[in-house]
């Protein structure tokens, strides 16, 4: 494994796609900062990075908490001594229907899915003088609808327009801001909210034939954290099997 002397932040990075954006990171060649609400997965996915010869530290925080986000910034720049690549994952998708969807439901979402962006985000620009890159993982649900997703699908649809303005402010200080916004990907989280008729149904749907993987996402992650892509700002890039295009 080649250092490249960089460092990335993964939040939410415990499993899923997290977990699989750490590991392309850090089979990338970047010092990773594995990241979760759940710190004892976080060390599990420490572990795992380590025994493939990567340089990972696991730091637990909820993306929705100011004070935590600070935290791990902090601690971040005091391990690693800075900070290149901000990839904000964590993410929640609770299934409840609209007529049932209390504000507490609506803003737990908008915390953890929303918020978190502008706070990490926020923390991020501060400690990249030199330019670094933000990538956030959107979702097919910013542009299409999904029922008893009402609140789900206006978060995303806030981090597709957050970035636009966000990557204009930050263009002078040479920090990218982009999106991957995944369709139907097998993780821990998806499998929850799906039975084995709603995985057949969905399946039909994607043209490529088969449901996305963890690494499908984290490669187009790798790609607009490197130097290669330093002219793509602002941008959604969609990986979803062809799953929207009709
Ligand atoms: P997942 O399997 O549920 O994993 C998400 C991870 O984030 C979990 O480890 C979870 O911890 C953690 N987390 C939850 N709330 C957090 C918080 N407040 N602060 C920090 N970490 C938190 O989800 P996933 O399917 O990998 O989804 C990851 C991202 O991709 C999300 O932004 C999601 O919206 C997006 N996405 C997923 C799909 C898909 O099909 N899977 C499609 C489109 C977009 P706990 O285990 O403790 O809850």
């Amino acid at each position: 494994m080649t250092e490249i002397n960089k460092t990335a932040i993964v939040t939410g990075a415990g499993r899923g796609i997290g977990k699989g954006i750490a590991e392309a990171l850090a089979r990338a060649g970047y010092r990773v900062v594995v990241s979760d609400i759940n710190q004892a997965d976080s060390e599990k996915v420490v572990e795992e990075l380590k025994a493939i010869g990567g340089t990972a530290l696991a730091i637990k925080c909820d993306v929705s908490k100011r004070t935590e986000v600070e935290q791990l910034f902090d601690q971040t720049v005091k391990e690693f001594g800075g900070l290149d690549v901000l990839v904000n994952n964590a993410g929640i998708y609770p299934f409840v229907p609209f007529d049932k969807m209390s504000e507490e439901d609506w803003d737990k979402v908008m915390r953890v899915n929303l918020k978190s962006v502008f706070l990490c985000s926020q923390a991020a620009a501060k400690i990249m003088p030199e330019g670094g890159r933000i990538v956030n993982i959107s979702s097919v649900a910013s542009v299409i609808g999904f029922a008893g997703l009402v609140h789900y699908c206006a978060s995303k649809g806030g981090v597709n327009a957050m970035i636009r303005a966000l990557a204009l402010e930050l263009a002078s200080k040479k920090i990218t801001v982009n999106a991957v916004a995944p369709g139907a990907i097998t993780t821990p989280g998806a499998s929850q909210g799906m039975n084995e008729e709603t995985m057949k149904q969905t399946l039909a749907q994607i043209p490529l034939g088969r449901m996305g993987l963890p690494e499908d996402i984290a490669n187009a992650v790798v790609f607009l954290a490197a130097e290669q892509s330093s002219y793509i700002t602002g941008q959604v890039l969609v990986v979803d099997g062809g799953w929207t295009l009709r």
